[in-house]
């Protein structure tokens, strides 16, 4: 599945809004991206780990790891096309931890799965959570890139497509300059 054919499905799905748009940080941007709704759909789903998966089969994983809730999906879906186990590290207290008896050991080659990185924060907390159980960390991937080039990530990244949606200031939109009407996104029906 190429580029066009992710974001196809994206937009088909309403995962991925192109317009104006105020996003719950006051910010104003041209576009909104919500991948739960593409992955809702269980066929898309499987589809994009089956995408995702080739360009992280030669780093020979044992496990997929992914931060909750964002990456749990697409996680699951790209160890089912990898043939591994997929499991995921959730908040507690506000550090990201393995919990239900999820385990990583020494022998255990790690690729950290998410639905989008944005900052690569979470991608980061991910792969230190692996690390931090002795695992080794081969590779991190995601649907969507949309960090700009940076994901600050010390392991070969890959992502299925590379996304830029502007933020801006409201005083300083171009769109709102244009007169154009802004959308919360979330109050469409
Ligand atoms: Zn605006």
């Amino acid at each position: 599945m190429n580029q066009a054919a992710v974001l196809d499905l994206f937009r088909s799905s309403g995962a991925l809004l192109e317009g104006h748009f105020k996003l719950s940080s006051g910010l104003h941007s041209t576009g909104y991206l919500q991948c739960a709704l593409v992955l809702q759909h269980p066929q898309h789903a499987e589809a994009l780990g089956r995408a995702l998966a080739p360009a992280l089969s030669a780093a020979r994983p044992t496990v997929v790891l992914s931060p909750a809730l964002g990456g749990l999906i697409i996680g699951h879906e790209v160890g089912r096309a990898l043939g591994v186990r997929a499991i995921f590290a959730e908040r507690q207290e506000s550090a990201l931890t393995l919990r239900r008896g999820f385990h990583l050991d020494a022998a255990d080659r790690v690729v950290v799965i998410e639905d989008v990185v944005t900052t690569g924060l979470s991608t980061r907390e991910t792969i230190a959570v692996a690390r931090a159980a002795g695992a080794t960390v081969v590779a991190a991937g995601a649907i969507i890139d949309r960090s700009g080039g940076d994901q600050g990530l010390d392991v070969p990244f890959h992502a299925l497509v590379t996304l830029s949606l502007p933020t801006y200031q409201p005083d300083a939109c171009p769109l709102c300059a244009a007169g154009q009407p802004v959308v919360k996104p979330g109050s469409r029906k």
